[in-house]
């Protein structure tokens, strides 16, 4: 069949229509939001049958080699025997690399600009309400009483950010842009224009004597569980507060207690934790000196995300790239 378009002739050919690529969404969402990423998703693939795993047979299974995932079942991956990789719609994979911890599935995870710009906006927001001592003042409303305290500048204030990757660096740029003194800790020893950076035990070491807030940002890997023990955390100066947006088990809940209690540590904002959500019995809850937050720091963005998830499917199957995955060796 001919047909017309602009100054161009096409020729299509009616008789042969191509059959829409399967990609399952395998998740443990529920269904309101099983249905919000479906829409979304579907909107920006709409060359594409997204569809549940449920929906799709035995037969239909077998021939999916990449799917959309939102912390899923292993058991669900199980009944896709020929799944190559799979892309994530969060940011953090540490349950699901600790679920699959086979080297022969590759798991891609959200990298979102979107999701970094919220994440340094929190990260900015509370370094300031820890910056302006507002828990402090919050205390003293609760006692009626009238008085300031010394506002130091905020390039007085050394902000060390635990992780500099594709979250902690927007977090770091924008720390430094408000005027505080940032420095950060990775592993490689990558350099950050512009960023004091630490690396290795004597590193950390090095920058945990000077910050005054530490923000952690980092995976939950073999190396970094428990990072934060009594030892880490008597480095940091008398006085400095915590902000923790990565994962619970990166701090010692135990030893960071204590050293509330002792008042070594002036607070902690923590949004991530062992159990979520956080059992009510927590001390956590009600310690004076901790902020919790329920795990909202950096939320994922569902236009945003599924823009991102649609360009590296189609270059999946355009050309058989596979966006670079989480490595086994080091976990993230
Ligand atoms: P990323 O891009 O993989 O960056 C990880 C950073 O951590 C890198 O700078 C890396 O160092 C550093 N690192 C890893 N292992 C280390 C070690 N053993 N010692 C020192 N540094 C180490 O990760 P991201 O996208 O920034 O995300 C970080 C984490 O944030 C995620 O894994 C997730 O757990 C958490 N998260 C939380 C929320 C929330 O809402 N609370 C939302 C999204 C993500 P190199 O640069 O040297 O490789």
């Amino acid at each position: 069949m001919l047909c017309q378009h602009s100054s161009s002739i096409i020729l299509t050919n009616l008789a042969a229509p191509i059959m829409p690529i399967t990609i399952p969404f395998v998740h443990r969402e529920n269904p309101q939001a099983q249905a919000g990423w479906l829409d979304a998703l579907r909107s920006a693939m709409p060359d594409y049958k997204l569809c549940d795993l449920a929906d799709l047979s035995v037969n239909e299974r077998a021939s999916i080699d990449v799917a959309i995932v939102a912390d899923p079942d292993p058991s669900d991956l199980a009944t896709l025997p020929n799944l190559k990789w799979v892309h994530s719609l969060w940011a953090g994979v540490e349950r699901m690399v600790a679920e699959r911890p086979d080297n022969d599935l590759a798991i891609v995870r959200l990298i979102d600009p979107r999701m970094a710009e919220s994440m340094s906006e929190a990260v900015l927001a509370w370094t300031l309400y820890l910056h302006r001592d507002m828990p402090h003042y919050r205390q003293q409303q609760d006692r009626k009483l009238w008085e300031s305290h010394q506002l130091p500048l905020p390039s007085e204030r050394t902000i060390g950010i635990l992780g500099l990757g594709a979250l902690g660096q927007r977090c770091a740029i924008r720390l430094k842009d408000n005027g505080f003194n940032t420095v950060g800790w990775n592993r490689t020893g990558r350099m950050l224009e512009g960023i004091e950076t630490f690396s290795g035990p004597d590193g950390l070491t090095e920058m945990l004597a000077h910050t005054n807030v530490l923000v952690v940002l980092l995976p939950l890997t073999v190396e970094t569980r428990g990072l934060l023990d009594t030892h880490r955390l008597s480095q940091l100066p008398a006085g400095a507060s915590l902000i923790n947006f990565a994962r619970g088990p990166i701090i010692d809940d135990k030893a960071l207690l204590t050293h509330l209690d002792t008042g070594h540590l002036a607070h902690a904002v923590l949004d991530v934790f062992d159990q979520e959500p956080l059992p009510t019995d927590n001390p956590f809850w009600t310690h004076p000196s901790v902020t919790v937050l329920p795990h909202i720091s950096g939320p994922t963005n569902r236009t945003t995300a599924s823009a991102i998830v649609a360009t590296n499917i189609e270059a999946y199957v355009t050309n058989g790239t596979i966006p670079p995955s989480v490595d086994r060796k080091t976990g993230y």
